[in-house]
Order: structure tokens, then C-alpha cells, then sequence
């Protein structure tokens, strides 16, 4: 194949999980206290055992407006909660209180700057609130994993951008700005090692000078920006050289190991969730008042 014919431009969007920075969880007034023992700050609500009912915590809203006017966004009222189904072993109540329409930030953006000269607009599609899981523990245990409740319950902003990436670096970039925003209004304490700011990352190739998107997979698990750009830069040399080798990308899940620096395939799209998302019973549409 000539030199002509392997010339590719990666695509990129993310999806970056903030955890808000309130004192008690989204829907309760448990503690977000990091560090305490496992399974002493999850609540009746946080579990979502029967008969209780969750109440949204007025800071979490301020905190997604504050963030949604630094990116110049819409916010949206009313807005609405729904219910995302899904059983997993650190969300046995089986579902997360999540939005999916009218989500409370809608269409902004931010701006980096590359190679120190010229501006580039990246756009937010849109940032809902919902609630965080617990946590499985899979290395302190022979055979077994642990599940740890404390953090079920607590408040994230689910922030997703345009595939406006074009390159690795430039993600990065947008991390280091994003980051900076949402520390400067005071929303996160944004601690990698303490998992405030998690990066799902999906990349796709296509021939330069096309309009169409490719076929994207999906890179979860990555809590460093180095490592968000490492992995990109892998999984974008390894489409191209399937699509050199004349062979599809398949869409899938991918799990970084940054120990390793791999990338482990987690599930193909046939094994993709259906969440059968309804509005949230539990909570009424918020009005947000000018
Ligand atoms: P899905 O329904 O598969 O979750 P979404 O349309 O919700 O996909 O997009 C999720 C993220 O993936 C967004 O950040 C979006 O910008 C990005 N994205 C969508 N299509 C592509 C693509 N072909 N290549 C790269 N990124 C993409
Ligand atoms: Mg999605």
C-alpha cells in the first residue's frame, strides 16, 4: 500500500466523570468522607431500600449550574431525573438515578489552546447530575472481591464532548482546562488518586479529509491524563494498522492497564446494555429560576 493511502485522522470524544465536591450524597445525608471503613456511609436511601425516597441536594444543583455557565452553556428547566437499569455487584439496589433528556447543562464549550497560538473550540454536548456506585474490590481478596457501598450515592456531573479531538495531546489539554474550571468554581477537589475525575475515551479513524466517522471503540478506566494520552496513542496506531491491513474496526469496550500499558477488550457492541431508562418516579422536574 502507498504512502497516500494510509494517511488517517483520529477522531475523538469523551466522557469524564467529575465527582462533585458536597459534604453528603446527591439524594441523602450520608457522608462523602474518602478513607472511612467500608460499608459505613452508605444510607437506606444510598442503597434504595424499599419505601425511601431520595431528596436532590440543593448544592450538587448549584454546582452544575455554576459549571454549565463557565462553559457557556444552556441550563435547562425543568429538569428531569431518570432511572438507568442495571444489576452489577456495586449497584445491587439495580439501578443509578441518572438523566438521559433535558439533562441540566446543555450545549457549551471549552477552549484550548494549541501549540501556544491558535484557539480551539471544543464542544460540550451536554453534563447531567446522577449518582455514583460503590466499589468492587478485586485485589485484597484470594477468590473473592470485597464491595465497598461508601461511595454509592455519591453526586457526579457526567460531562460529554463533541468528537472535536483530533489528536491525543489535544485531549490532554482539554483535561488540564477542564480540570482548572471546575476548581476554580469550586465544584471538585478533582484528585486523581482519590478517583474525582474519571475519563472514558472513544476514538475512531477515518481517511484524512473525510466527513464521515468511523467506527469507534471506547477506552474506560483511565485515571491519569498521561494515560488517557497513552492509551489513545495505542488504540489510534492499532485501527490504522487494521484498516492498513484492509480489515474493520470492530466497536468495543477496551480496559486500559496502565501498569502493563495494554489494552484489554471488555465486550464487543452485541453485549451492549439496554437500560430501559424511565423517568425517575421518585423525584419531580426541577425548575431553575433565572
Ligand atoms: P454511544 O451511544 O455509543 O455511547 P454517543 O453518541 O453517546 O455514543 O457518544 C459518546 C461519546 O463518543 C461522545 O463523546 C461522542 O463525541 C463520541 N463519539 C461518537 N461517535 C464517535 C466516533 N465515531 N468517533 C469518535 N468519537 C465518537
Ligand atoms: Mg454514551
Amino acid at each position: 500500500m502507498d504512502k497516500e493511502m494510509s494517511n488517517w485522522e483520529a477522531v475523538i470524544g469523551l466522557e469524564v466523570h467529575v465527582q462533585l465536591a458536597t459534604k453528603s450524597k446527591i439524594f441523602s445525608g450520608a457522608s462523602t468522607l474518602f478513607g472511612s471503613p467500608p460499608n459505613t456511609q452508605a444510607c437506606n436511601i444510598d442503597l434504595g431500600m424499599p419505601g425511601v425516597l431520595p431528596v436532590l441536594n440543593k448544592e450538587v444543583l448549584k454546582m452544575a449550574i455554576k459549571f454549565g455557565l463557565a462553559i457557556n452553556a444552556s441550563i435547562n428547566s425543568p429538569t428531569q431525573f431518570a432511572r438507568k437499569n442495571y444489576f452489577y455487584p456495586d449497584l445491587p439496589k439495580g439501578y443509578q438515578i441518572s438523566q438521559l433528556d433535558s439533562p441540566i447543562v446543555e450545549g457549551g464549550f471549552l477552549q484550548i489552546e494549541i501549540e501556544g497560538e491558535r484557539l480551539k473550540k471544543i464542544g460540550i454536548t451536554r453534563a447531567h447530575l446522577e449518582e455514583d456506585a460503590g466499589k468492587s474490590l478485586h485485589e485484597e481478596f484470594e477468590n473473592h472481591s470485597g464491595i465497598d457501598l461508601n461511595r454509592a450515592g455519591t453526586a457526579l456531573v457526567e460531562i460529554v464532548t463533541e468528537p472535536d479531538f483530533r489528536t491525543p495531546a489535544d485531549v490532554r489539554l482539554f483535561l488540564g482546562e477542564l480540570k482548572q474550571t471546575v476548581e476554580y468554581i469550586g465544584a471538585s477537589n478533582c484528585n486523581m488518586e482519590e478517583g474525582d475525575l474519571r475519563v472514558d475515551a472513544n476514538v475512531s479513524v477515518r481517511r484524512s479529509g473525510s466527513s464521515r466517522l468511523g467506527n469507534k471503540t471506547e477506552i474506560k478506566n483511565v485515571n491519569s491524563f498521561s494515560g488517557v494520552e497513552r492509551a489513545l496513542s495505542l488504540e489510534i496506531s492499532r485501527q490504522i494498522a487494521t484498516l492498513d491491513a484492509g480489515s474493520a474496526v470492530g466497536q468495543q469496550t477496551l480496559l486500559w492497564d496502565d501498569h502493563r500499558e495494554e489494552l484489554r477488550k471488555m465486550r464487543s457492541k452485541e453485549e451492549s446494555h439496554d437500560y430501559r431508562y424511565f423517568p425517575e418516579p421518585d423525584l419531580s422536574p426541577v425548575r431553575v429560576t433565572q
